[in-house]
């Protein structure tokens, strides 16, 4: 390798899959250079999240990364790590760095079929990466307060007040927002997303109810579309369509699979889960940020399996599916591997995928692959995390 990863470092049981897979299926292999940040919570707490900062800084000055899950840390986390705050999201604060979009796509294996049976085909869910909830202000309000919605100009001076309510009782009050920078720059990766990989697009939102914020997404996606995308897509023989979130959701139900589907921040946060699972396990499904300046943060979906963790931490071993984290070790490898025109870097990336999807299509996997695995003349067998990482360097030589 020339130029290094960006390496982000995590929690729990995904901090232990993660040398793992690196001990037995990476350094082997390749001359691995990275720049490390450990984004473990202590670490966090110990550098007021610093380190999460300078983490997505380098990502910008490097291009690619390649994360492990992190603790969010919430009130029994800040107990259970005698944490000085509770820190940000890791995620939202690189995402918020970075902007960009994540593109979640399942991996496909023979032998593992959907809970969803009528999808055949990937679904890949771009999640919009920026504002909404994730970057809000919020508080609890008392009983006889009211709550406003106040925008001023540059100077201060007040432009509008709408009340948006008066409370009889205890309650609670919350505000978002979202740019038009972003909302464009999201519409334009995935419509060049969809574009490389020869998907239609389809966008849900509540237009409906939310007449501004949400159709303004709407609006966007139909001016980027029209401006810069109709005649591509056209030319590809592929469709942008625009329908109601509840609608898209049916939509995908019943569909095939096949699509890359557009979703708002929350959206995407919950759709990507629902998907992830019904398509086999959340430790089958990938994701990759993608930043409008091509800088590319690759992770896994799920979380850091905390109950896991707490098995492994008693000494036991655990059957934990280290296929996404492999996915995101061999998409920064690829990439890198892509814009410093090594070859052999993006090679090696592939083989490590099929020597994966092999040992699975071959009867060997995690424990939660076991229930969903049919396959003819095949009987799945179950390993640990570590023997599956063997099985799978078995293959790899
Ligand atoms: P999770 O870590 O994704 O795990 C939820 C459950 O899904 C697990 O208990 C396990 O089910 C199953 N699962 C997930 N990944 C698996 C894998 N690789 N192999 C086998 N089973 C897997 O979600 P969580 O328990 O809600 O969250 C745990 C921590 O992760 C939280 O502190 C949260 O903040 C953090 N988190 C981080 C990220 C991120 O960094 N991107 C994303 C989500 C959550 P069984 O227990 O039934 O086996
Ligand atoms: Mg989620």
């Amino acid at each position: 390798m020339t130029t290094p990863l960006v390496e982000m470092d995590g929690d729990e049981m995904t901090r232990v899959l993660w040398r793992w897979i690196k001990q037995i299926l990476i350094e082997p292999y390749v001359d691995l250079k990275t720049e490390y940040y450990d984004l473990g919570l202590p670490e966090r707490d110990k550098t007021d999240d610093n380190v999460t900062v300078e983490s997505a800084l380098a990502t910008k000055r490097l291009g690619v990364a390649v994360k492990c899950a992190t603790i969010t840390p919430n009130a029994q986390r800040v107990e259970e790590y005698k944490l000085k705050r509770m820190w940000k999201s890791p995620n939202g604060t690189i995402r918020k760095i970075l902007d960009g979009t994540v593109f979640r796509a399942p991996i496909i294996a023979d032998g593992i079929t959907p809970y969803v049976p009528g999808w055949k085909k990937p679904i890949v869910l771009a999640r919009h990466a920026y504002g909404d909830i994730y970057n809000n202000v919020e508080s609890k309000v008392g009983a006889g307060s009211s709550a406003y919605l106040v925008v001023c100009d540059g100077q201060g001076k007040e432009l509008s007040r709408q009340l948006i309510h008066s409370f009889d009782g205890d309650g609670i009050v919350q505000g978002v927002h979202n740019t038009d920078a972003s909302v464009a720059s999201f519409a334009r990766s995935c419509f060049s997303y969809a574009l490389e990989s020869g998907l239609p697009v389809m966008l849900g939102a509540k237009d409906t109810i939310s007449k501004t914020y949400d159709h303004r997404f709407k609006d966007i996606f139909a001016d980027v579309y029209a401006a810069e995308f109709a005649e591509k897509f056209n030319e590809a023989g592929l469709q942008y369509t625009y329908t109601l979130i509840d609608d898209a959701v049916a939509r995908i139900m019943r569909g095939e699979g096949g699509v890359l589907w557009a979703c708002k921040n929350y959206d995407g946060d919950v759709m990507s889960d629902m998907v992830a699972t019904a398509y086999g396990s959340l430790g089958m499904m990938s994701s990759v940020l993608v930043a409008p300046d091509k800088k590319y943060e690759y992770e896994a979906a799920h979380g850091t399996v905390t109950r896991h963790y707490y098995k492994w931490q008693k000494g036991e071993e655990t059957s934990t599916n280290p296929v996404a984290t492999i996915w995101a070790w061999t998409g920064a490898l690829a990439k890198r591997g892509e814009l410093d025109d090594i070859p052999e870097l993006t090679a090696f990336a592939k083989r490590l995928e099929r020597a994966t999807i092999a040992t699975i299509e071959e009867g060997f996997m995690t424990g939660d692959l076991i229930p969903l695995f049919k396959k003819e003349g095949v009987t799945p067998h179950k390993c640990e995390s570590r023997e599956f990482l063997y099985k799978i360097a078995e293959k790899l030589q």
